[in-house]
């Protein structure tokens, strides 16, 4: 990250803390952390208010934080680093916000008692959440490139097949596909899921061969430079299929297209979901789309906002979420069809590639 764009994420967060009447912000989430600063390492904090840009780490990292972090001033604390955080609050009184759905209880006793009174602690929590919502350009690019390399793996995957193969060998595969193009991590194991398996839309891939004529869910991610990216793919393994199925997915595909169409800046979370639900409500499935349409995609695959029945905030451009219907039919299969895409002004620009009509895989 550049000293600029350092520079203004702080500033950013410091107009928020003014507005919530906070002197400071003691930000310890390590991908809140990682967004701020820049710091990839494993023990770090920041302190930011207004005229206070502190960044802590320990001896381990004074080379990286030298390397990493531009725009803050570094301290050098102890392997506990919140001891160094008094000295670095002088001797004013400060109504210091902190992180509480990133606390530990005890971390949080500890800390009160190394700060005292004159420190007002006051939880704080999803601040910085809220500025990373909305992606630059260079963090776009990323999840790009991260959706690019996932989609060329998958194609990987599939040129060898997948009747035969168990769901942890396809996997697997797919798992070494991804780090072979460069993925640093993965957004989170890979579900490949098939016939009455893929009704379970977190499945574990199982040692079970996947049949021939069946759906087999494959849903992935890779995270490259920090950020993940997100698809799912159901895909047939013969012509055999039975016609429930291919009317499923097809009501799941023209569910995913239409909510894709709603999807732009200004429009609302829930409205965008309820188009996919009422295409399925229509054809019988109601009952079975118990999930949310998308979710926010980032340095975490699953942020702010939500596309779901219960979310009512608009949209903003600059958005990355998921746009991901499903149908699951205990005992029987599943199908979801997952896009990750950038939310625009007029729509929605796509990040992934793979084609979406129904694809027969051997
Ligand atoms: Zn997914
Ligand atoms: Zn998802």
């Amino acid at each position: 990250m550049t000293a600029t764009a350092a520079t203004t994420r702080a500033d950013r967060l410091v107009e928020l803390l003014d507005a919530e009447g906070l002197d400071a912000l003691l930000v310890s989430d390590l991908t809140n952390v990682r967004w701020l600063t820049g710091f990839t390492g494993s023990n770090g904090f920041a302190l930011v208010g207004a005229g206070r840009r502190f960044f802590v780490s320990d001896f381990r990292y004074v080379e990286q934080a030298a390397e990493q972090v531009h725009g803050f001033e570094f301290r050098r604390g102890p392997r506990d680093l919140l001891a160094a955080l008094p000295e670095l609050l002088g001797d004013d009184r400060v109504r210091l916000g902190f992180e509480d759905q990133h606390m530990p209880v005890r971390r949080h006793g500890s800390l009160r008692e190394l700060l005292g009174d004159r420190v007002e602690l006051e939880p704080a929590g999803g601040l910085v959440e809220r500025l990373r919502r909305v992606k630059d350009a260079e963090e776009q690019r990323r999840i790009a490139a991260a959706a690019e390399l996932a989609d060329a793996a998958l194609a990987a995957t599939l040129e060898r097949g997948l009747a035969g193969r168990t769901e942890r060998q396809v996997a697997w595969d797919l798992e070494v596909q991804m780090r072979e193009r460069g993925a640093e991590a993965l957004s989170f194991p890979p579900i490949v899921a098939a016939g009455g398996h893929g009704a379970l839309p977190h499945a574990e891939p199982r040692d079970v061969e996947i049949p021939a004529d069946t759906l087999v869910v494959i849903d992935w991610g890779a995270q490259l430079d920090g950020y993940c990216s997100d698809c799912t793919r159901t895909l047939a393994t013969g012509e055999g299929l039975d016609d429930e199925a291919r009317r499923v997915y097809d009501v799941v595909l023209q569910a995913q297209q239409e909510s894709l169409a709603a999807v732009a800046a200004g429009r609302v979370e829930r409205d965008v979901d309820a188009v996919a639900r009422e295409i399925i409500d229509a054809a019988g499935h109601g009952e079975r789309f118990g999930h949310g349409l998308g979710h926010g995609v980032g340095l975490e695959v699953h942020e702010a906002p939500r596309l779901a029945r219960d979310a009512g905030q608009e949209l903003l451009a600059g958005d990355v979420v998921t746009v991901e219907p499903g149908i699951y039919l205990p005992g029987r299969f599943g199908v979801r069809i997952e896009d990750l895409v950038v939310v625009e002004d007029r729509g929605a620009r796509v990040l992934t590639s793979l084609p979406k009509s129904l694809t027969v895989v051997g």
